[in-house]
């Protein structure tokens, strides 16, 4: 069975044995506070350079692991702009933002992003989209093929209108 698309049409309660799942993963909802207030408190215990790379590579990981299975199990491996527009619906229907992303330039912009919008827009002085930043390396590894690592350059959190991720080419 092709792995589904549609978050709402596929989100499952099973309110008798406290699950839930969308497209049939086991996941859990946590607030965009909670989230921030994680890693707010992890640049308390490990500095802002240690919960950066903590939540990066978390992100990196997961991205790697659902990228691909995307890429393979929805069938548009040979239809890029039907993939990245699927892929955008996705994150959208998650509450992770509206993403838009641009293979041409290696760009990933997201409006909106839930981690920025847990910290409040203008709260930081620099860009705090860590784990999106590492979800997207391996959005865009998967893409294009070739293992790039991600920066984040303008983040809402910092008071930019939208975030926007570019990759570092090796
Ligand atoms: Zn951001």
């Amino acid at each position: 069975m092709m792995l589904p698309r549609k978050v709402k049409e596929t989100a499952e309660w099973k309110r008798d044995s406290g699950e839930f799942s969308v497209i049939t993963v086991p996941a859990a909802i946590i607030s965009l506070k909670t989230f921030a207030r994680i890693q707010k408190d992890a640049e308390k215990i490990l500095g802002a350079e240690g919960a950066a790379v903590l939540l990066y590579e978390a992100g990196k990981a997961a991205g790697k692991a659902w990228i691909s299975r995307f890429h393979e199990e929805w069938g548009l491996k040979e239809s890029e702009r039907e993939f990245i527009q699927a892929t955008e619906e996705f994150y959208a229907e998650l509450g992770w933002g509206k993403f838009s992303i641009d293979i041409e330039h290696l760009t990933v912009s997201i409006e909106n992003s839930f981690i920025a919008r847990g910290y409040g827009k203008g709260e930081a002085k620099k860009p705090v989209c860590h784990f999106l930043c590492g979800y997207n390396a391996s959005l865009i590894t998967e893409l294009i093929n070739t293992a790039v690592d991600v920066e984040e350059k303008k983040c809402r959190a910092k008071g930019d209108r939208y975030c926007e991720f570019i990759a570092i080419t090796p």
